[in-house]
Formats: C-alpha cells, sequence, structure tokens
C-alpha cells in the first residue's frame, strides 16, 4: 500500500495561529515533523487522525523560564500545554555538558539554556567550579557562605574580565543568550553590568535578568532596578528581557510597568514576562532573604517563607539562616501577594500577568523528594510525596483558564499568544530554530497542542502540587505524539536540544 501523505492528521479543530491571526475550522496535516498543510485534508490521506471537533489547535507553548529541566518536569508541563521548556534566567555551565547530559535523559520536550553569568562569577571570583554533574538549582546552593564575596561585593576589572570570557565560552558552546540573576549577586555593579550585557550586545544575544534588588523602598527598590536594567538596554544595545515582572516589582507594578511601557515607546529592547501567581519560589539561601530588613523592604514577613518539602514556614531571621546553613539549596515558596484572599493583591497580580506584548513564563521549578533532593525518576503518575511550585504544573493553563475563560480578561488570540509568538520573539535574534517554532503554518516544526477551552484549567495546588494540568488532549512535539486522548506516551521522547547561534556570533 502506499504510504500516505500525512503522517497525522489533526481534524476539525479551530486552528488558532497569533503570527498570522488566523481563527478558523481547518485541518493540519503534518509528515516527517513538519507540518505540511492546513485546510480541508481528506481523513485517508493520514496514517492517524486525531479528531479536534469542538477543541482549539494551537502551537505548543514557549517557556522561556523553565527550572525544572528533567523528564518528570517535562510531562508536568506537557499537561500545561509546553513544547519547548528553557532554562535561561539562571543559566548553566559548562554549556556542552549541560546539553550532553540533557541528550543522555531523553527529554520529552525541546529543551535549551543560556550561558550563566552566576556561575561564572561564582566560578571566577569564589573558586567554585561549575559541576557538570549538577543541577542547575543545586548549583544555585553551592558557595553560600559568600566565599570570595561572589555574591556581596562588586568585581575587580581583571575579575569582569573573567567572567565575561567565561560567559562568552558559554555562548560559543551555544548557550542562548545570558542569564543575569542579579538578585543573587547584588554586589554586581554598573562597570561589570555593562561589560556583560555589552557582550551580549556583540553577540546579538538577549540577557535575561533577574533585577538586582527588589524592594518597595529606596533605596535599591524595584524601581531602581528597572531603571538600571531600562538604562543598560540604551546604553548598550542588549536586548534586555526583565524576568518574572509580578515577583520581583512586588507592590510597585503598576509604576514598574508603566516604567517599561515608557521604555518601549522609545524603542529600547526590553521584553518582560510574567506568571499568574503570587506566589515566588528559589532557594532558601537567596541573599534577599537574609537582608536584615527584608521585612521593611518587601511587604512581607518570615512567615510568607515556606520550605517546600516540609511545607514549614520560617519563624525568624534566625530561623532562616539556621535553614540556610543547614541545606542552602532546598527550594522555598515565598507568598509576597495573597491574591487568593486580597483583591488589591490580585489586581497588582493582574498589571504583570496581562502587560500588553508581555510573554507568560513558568518560571516551573525541580521536583523535590521529601528529605529535599531534587527528582529524577520517571514514575508516571508523578508519585504524591513530590513537591515543586504550582506553576511546575499549572501556568499557561491556570493563564488560559482564569484569566481567558473564567474572567475573561483578555481573548483567546491574545492569550495563546502570549504563550507562543510573543516569547518566541524574544528568541529570534539568537535561536534561529524559533523561526520554525510558535506557529500553525506550512513550513513549520509541528510542535503542536489540542486543547479543550472549555475544560482548560490549572489543577496543582500547594496541597496537591503533582496534580496535572486539564484541557490539553494532544501534545506533539517535532510531530510525534507525547499526549494522546488526554493520556500520556511515557515512551514518547522527541525532545530535542535548542542552541544559540553560537559560532555564528561573536
Ligand atoms: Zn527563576
Amino acid at each position: 500500500m502506499a504510504k500516505r501523505a500525512f503522517d497525522h492528521l489533526i481534524k476539525g479543530g479551530r486552528v488558532i495561529d497569533p503570527a498570522t491571526g488566523r481563527d478558523e475550522i481547518a485541518d493540519i496535516g503534518i509528515a516527517a515533523g513538519v507540518i505540511t498543510a492546513i485546510g480541508n485534508i481528506p481523513a485517508e490521506d493520514a496514517e492517524t487522525r486525531i479528531d479536534a471537533s469542538g477543541k482549539v489547535v494551537c502551537p505548543g507553548f514557549i517557556d522561556i523560564h523553565a527550572h525544572g529541566q528533567s523528564v518528570a518536569a517535562d510531562w508536568m508541563q506537557a499537561f500545561d500545554g509546553v513544547t519547548t521548556t528553557l532554562e535561561l534566567e539562571v543559566g548553566v555551565l559548562p554549556v556542552r555538558d549541560w546539553y550532553t547530559r540533557q541528550a543522555r535523559a531523553r527529554r520529552v520536550l525541546n529543551y535549551g539554556a543560556s550561558a550563566s553569568w552566576i556561575f561564572a562569577r561564582k566560578q571566577v571570583m569564589g573558586g567554585i567550579l561549575p559541576d557538570p554533574g549538577k543541577h542547575p538549582m543545586e548549583m544555585m546552593g553551592e558557595g553560600a557562605d559568600n566565599r570570595g564575596g561572589w555574591s556581596s561585593d562588586s568585581a575587580s576589572a581583571p575579575q569582569v574580565a573573567d567572567i565575561c570570557a567565561v560567559v562568552e565560552t558559554g555562548l560559543r558552546e551555544g548557550g542562548i543568550g545570558i542569564g543575569i540573576a542579579h538578585g543573587y549577586a547584588p554586589g554586581a555593579g554598573i562597570k561589570e553590568m555593562s561589560e556583560v550585557c555589552g557582550l551580549a550586545a556583540r553577540w546579538n544575544a538577549p540577557t535575561f535578568t533577574h533585577i538586582p534588588f527588589m524592594a518597595n523602598t529606596d533605596p535599591r527598590s524595584s524601581e531602581e532596578s528597572y531603571i538600571r536594567i531600562i538604562g543598560l538596554a540604551a546604553a548598550t544595545g542588549a536586548h534586555m528581557h526583565i524576568c518574572h515582572l509580578n515577583s520581583t516589582s512586588l507592590q510597585d507594578i503598576a509604576r514598574c510597568r508603566a516604567l517599561i511601557e515608557q521604555a518601549q515607546s522609545r524603542g529600547l529592547p526590553v521584553t518582560v514576562e510574567a506568571y499568574p501567581y503570587g506566589t515566588g519560589s528559589t532557594v532558601v539561601s537567596a541573599s534577599f532573604f537574609a537582608a536584615r530588613d527584608f521585612p521593611e523592604r518587601t511587604g512581607t514577613g518570615y512567615a510568607s517563607i515556606e520550605l517546600i518539602h516540609t511545607r514549614r514556614h520560617m519563624r525568624d531571621r534566625d530561623d532562616l539562616l539556621a535553614t540556610s546553613a543547614e541545606d542552602p539549596a532546598a527550594l522555598v515558596a515565598w507568598h509576597f501577594l495573597d491574591s487568593a484572599q486580597d483583591r488589591a493583591h490580585q489586581e497588582l497580580l493582574d498589571l504583570s500577568v496581562l502587560y500588553p506584548g508581555g510573554a507568560i513564563a513558568s518560571d516551573a521549578m525541580p521536583w523535590v523528594e521529601p528529605d529535599g533532593s531534587l527528582y529524577f525518576g520517571e514514575d508516571w503518575p508523578l508519585p504524591r510525596h513530590l513537591s515543586s511550585h504550582p506553576r511546575s504544573a499549572g501556568t499557561f493553563t491556570k493563564f488560559i483558564g482564569e484569566y481567558h475563560r473564567a474572567w475573561g480578561k483578555v481573548g483567546l488570540m491574545e492569550a495563546i499568544a502570549k504563550c507562543t509568538i510573543v516569547p518566541c520573539r524574544v528568541l529570534e535574534a539568537c535561536l534561529p530554530a524559533m523561526a520554525r517554532k510558535a506557529r500553525l503554518q506550512e513550513g513549520c516544526d509541528a510542535d503542536v497542542i489540542v486543547f479543550d477551552p472549555a475544560r482548560i484549567a490549572a489543577k496543582a495546588s500547594f496541597s496537591h502540587m503533582t496534580a496535572p494540568a486539564e484541557g490539553v488532549e494532544a501534545l506533539l512535539v517535532g510531530g510525534m505524539p507525547v499526549i494522546l486522548d488526554g493520556r500520556l506516551d511515557t515512551q514518547s521522547r522527541p525532545g530535542r536540544p535548542l542552541r544559540g547561534g553560537g559560532a555564528a556570533g561573536g
């Protein structure tokens, strides 16, 4: 029998492609991992058919802020509609080793990482060599004693040169831009940052910044941080992407949002992202928690910091410091806004999540065992005793399920754009593969999802974090089904590495 024209046919769905504004009932034909036809396609032309009637068919979501980076993390994100998941804020080192490790892990979703500034700084100033066997979140806990002043001090001119050289090697090895987790080394000064951003500009590579200071009050306020980043974009020409507008501008979201708007209206290369939760997550040793005036500066108390694997809230600063000394890489949830109880807090969250032209990005965290160690197993369903942050399983579905379906605060086209073409465009300059992603068009990669617009919803909560999201009924990565009829195929491992312009730049 002759081979049929298509490997898969997605039949009769509402095809939404924000890149072109297309929104119509159509069939999608997929062959050899690529979308090869869109229109009215006879069912007999395909090997397999996915009935999408009554469902939305759109590009898979591009998550530009994802720390999970494991098979288990991929599976949870697949149910959240994600087909590409990138570690860009913290980044990795050495870049080449990290990609090798992911290939061995047989990833499910497309993956990639930036070159890490923070690990370069730890290496150069603290003598803490990146361990390729460690997960980036484990590396974040290394050197919590601030040896060499890597976190608190400004770097000397030779140190800055060395840091830039290490980062540049990461770019050469395929790092997708530069991850600048500045908030974890607030001592880094403008002279260093202008060099690092100058490097990014020379490589035409974006930076992904966690702002240096988070506070509602000057000096070292969130506003000061935003203005610094805008200034760096203007002065160096680097594309400055600002991570999680929602969690770093605290109570000053309106003001920080206005600053970004002004900068963008002047043509400066500044972009933002947000996730729809009023709770953040990071390592317990993050320097901003340890600052003496943390409660006054952030408007939150120590009880807002909750150890993920034990669900224990910190009592006071001594408790925090002791916990951090014991296990600096332990993950915590930080409840900075109470959007469920406080309407004003929900409105603050909305300002960041609905920022026009802003991406949705999860900041998904790794999955953690009850003893605090990271989980790299491949059990499915994910064992109930594992913990993370609900955003690791429900960012995009929560955004569409609440902001679009339940609350009507955003149209479906715009909602999907914020999960697909908007984050894609942040990366296009340095990541050639992005030209064929986040689009339902002939010739583009078949990273496609089918979801039920009446059912799409996040299910993970702080009391049940491993609950997969609902509503994503089919998910294909490079034309290979990972989810069909709402069921996961644990053997399907189509994830491919995405590498930055690398050798072409510099
Ligand atoms: Zn993050």
